[in-house]
């Protein structure tokens, strides 16, 4: 005898109740997708996502596939992760398994017969069986657990509640529809033997054994007509709501879709063909960005990590996307519920716009003006982000309307700005010249000998702010102790343009970028390295956009080759206990983390101590987006919160790799009054230490 899986045991007239249920339900699942298509999405600008195509099917292949086995974005946060992970492996078994019943059921009966229906059933309770402990585990962790410091960015809104109980009560009622069937089975029997292969049926079936026949199978119909009703009911709950659940279908897109250039690089603006700068409106973002406002489960991992909201100012990279969406189905009109819960609004707004409401107004009534301007493009949302939003363009794009469109600029920046396009720099008050920095180092310049094998990019800090000039010197040091042969633009270096570009002035910006490109050329430029990684960003991520093609190595990178050439020698130790604070533009936005580990790690004696937040998920210095100029109007400085990350390491030196973080840390550490226990060092300070000392 030869097992069969029994999909329509003692429901006779289930294949045509459920094929007409699921005709049905496909259908208005289709047509909710081409309405979001249609309604909500299309209402943006175009923009190509579809190249590089073949790439973007092998990434989407390997996120799903393999990455989907263990979704390092998701793991990053392991406790609600993991559940996260067993729901959508235990779905995607148990939609393997309903397509291959369909299709068994009509054509190939060897599917579900023999030994092959038996790992059929195994698979599908083994999905049941994840989904269950996934379900328990977030409505334990969402609504079970004492309220702790993660739990402030959960939303429990019905729409949650309604989306775990529908997902558990379609996997019990299908175990129960198993165990009644199972129940029936006489022990002892080879049927009873196959049994096993369907454990969740089973376990529950224990609970029945001592009922009658009659009743087993009354309740075994009843169960299943449930089953099947609550299954197509959460289908129809995916399509008719704008609920959570509807990101199986939006984030998978967004995935998809997700940006395949630089991470560090914004999106330019044609200015001679833009009609208009920047984002003024909600049907100025693209299509893709809106996409990304739909797809934003609401998680809360972005704004968990945003030092911002971390420090108490007005934004939340989490209530920037919620409250957008808000506003797209506002004006959108979609034509089924959108209500999006109120737990995650900047402002407090209708449930549900009235048609005969005004509409509001993106700028100043949706996304106040602070939130934009809040904003460090620190790049920590993104990073953590599961479904890969991106919240940096969207936030610079509406700078860019209020700077270009509406000659709206923070007080502090309109100075910076004005130094930039007047002065060439953005060091506004300072009297030294670019080449100040150079007294006694003896620097070629490239307009005396272009025929060098490297340029050095100085950038604006370096070149001309106290503190940060001494980076300068060291690092031109170390370039002459290993024999590079190097010049640098002297006078006619100009700033790279990037806090014109991040606080919003695009023309400013690609002003800079086409001045310096060309300067570039003009000489035959082929090789750069800065000390900067917001240069070391913009010039290799960034200028590209504008036919600025160069190689582009960060300082760290560089004097890691060195030493592992042999060409610098760090003889002379340095016994100290040392942190190293990762910079936002070299690691989350370039994955610069291990070349400055590596010099430190070569200078002998010191010992490196890793700070809580490392890595990909360092704490911003406050520094970045054009926020080094312009004060935090309220809450904490972000710089002292890092100071915080500092201080618990112990160290004496807190090492970094830009002249930004630099000075930021710098005035924390002279802020708490530490100066006499902290120093803070750019590592090629301490490379120079170390070789100096040892020649
Ligand atoms: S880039 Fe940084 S500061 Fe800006 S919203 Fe994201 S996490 Fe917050
Ligand atoms: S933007 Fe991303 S990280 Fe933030 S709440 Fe939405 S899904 Fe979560």
């Amino acid at each position: 005898m030869e097992s069969i899986r029994e999909v329509f045991w003692n429901v006779p007239e289930g294949p045509w109740i459920v094929y007409t249920l699921a005709i049905v339900a496909v259908l208005i699942f289709v047509y909710a997708i081409v309405a979001r298509f249609w309604v909500v999405w299309r209402r943006g600008k175009p923009e190509d996502r579809f190249h590089p195509f073949w790439r973007r099917i092998g990434a989407f292949i390997k996120t799903g596939i393999v990455d989907g086995l263990a979704h390092k974005r998701m793991l990053r946060e392991p406790y609600p992760g993991i559940p996260h992970l067993l729901i959508f492996w235990g779905c995607v078994f148990l939609l393997l398994c309903a397509g291959v019943d369909f299709l068994s059921h009509y054509w190939f009966h060897s599917w579900t017969g023999g030994t092959p229906g038996l790992i059929h059933s195994l698979i599908s309770d083994i999905g049941g069986i994840l989904i269950f402990i996934g379900t328990i585990v977030f409505i334990v962790r969402r609504y079970a657990q004492k309220p702790g410091a993660f739990q402030e960015r959960l939303d429990r809104s019905s729409d949650d509640l309604i989306t775990v109980i529908l997902i558990l009560l379609v996997v019990v009622t299908g175990f129960f529809v198993e165990a009644f069937r199972i129940a029936t089975i006489g022990p002892g029997t080879q049927e009873a033997a196959w049994s096993l292969w369907s454990p969740g049926g089973w376990i529950v079936g224990k609970a029945f054994a001592d009922s009658s026949l009659g009743t087993l199978l009354t309740w075994h119909r009843i169960l299943w007509y449930v089953h099947i009703l609550i299954t197509v009911g959460a289908v129809l709950y995916i399509s008719l709501f704008y609920s959570r659940l509807n990101h199986i279908i939006t984030s998978t897109a967004n995935a998809f879709f997700r940006n395949r250039e630089p991470k560090g690089a914004l999106v330019p603006i044609n200015l001679e063909e833009a009609e208009f700068y920047g984002v003024g409106e909600i049907g100025n973002f693209t299509w893709k960005q809106l996409l990304d406002l739909d797809a934003c489960t609401r998680c809360g991992r972005c704004q968990e990590r945003c030092p911002a909201y971390l420090s108490g100012q007005p934004l939340s990279p989490k209530k920037i996307i919620q409250s957008l969406k808000e506003h797209l189905l506002e004006e959108s009109h979609y034509p089924f519920l959108t209500k999006v819960p109120q737990t995650s609004l900047i402002t407090a707004q209708p449930e549900v716009a009235a048609e005969a409401d005004p509409p509001r107004a993106l700028i100043g009534e949706v996304i106040p003006e602070e939130a934009i301007w809040s904003c460090y493009t620190c790049g920590a949302c993104q990073e953590i982000c599961p479904i890969y939003a991106e919240h940096i363009n969207k936030i610079i794009d509406m700078r860019r309307n209020l700077v270009l469109e509406q000659a709206k600029v923070p007080e502090l920046a309109e100075p910076i700005l004005s130094c930039i396009e007047t002065r060439g720099h953005s060091c506004k008050g300072t009297t030294a010249t670019r080449t100040d920095w150079e007294q006694g180092l003896d620097i070629k310049h490239l307009s005396e000998d272009s025929q060098v094998d490297l340029v050095f990019w100085v950038g604006c800090q370096a070149s001309l702010e106290d503190r940060s000039v001494k980076i300068a010197q060291a690092f031109a040091k170390i370039l002459k102790a290993a024999g590079i042969n190097f010049a640098t633009l002297g006078t006619e270096e100009s700033c790279c343009g990037d806090p014109a570009r991040r606080m919003g002035n695009e023309y400013l910006f690609q002003m800079q970028a086409v001045k310096n490109i060309e300067l570039l050329k003009n000489y035959n430029v082929k090789k750069i390295v800065t000390t900067c990684p917001h240069c070391f960003n913009t010039i290799k991520n960034e200028y590209p956009q504008f036919d600025g093609e160069f190689e582009v190595i960060h300082h760290s990178q560089l004097i890691t080759q060195l030493i592992k050439e042999g060409k610098l020698k760090l003889n002379s130790g340095i016994n100290k206990r040392i942190t190293y604070h990762d910079p936002c533009y070299l690691g989350r936005h370039n994955d610069i983390y291990e070349p400055p580990r590596r010099v430190l790690k070569a200078i002998p004696q010191i010992d490196l101590v890793e700070m809580q937040r490392s890595y990909w998920n360092s704490f911003c210095c406050g520094g970045g987006g054009g926020r080094f100029w312009i004060e935090e109007a309220s809450g904490e400085r972000i710089s002292n919160l890092r100071l915080e990350d500092v201080i618990k390491t112990k160290a004496d030196i807190v090492a970094t790799a830009c002249p930004f973080c630099l000075q930021m840390l710098e005035d924390a550490i002279k802020a708490k009054g530490l100066e006499e226990s902290l120093q803070d060092l750019d590592i090629a300070e301490l490379v120079e230490l170390a070789t100096h000392s040892s020649s």
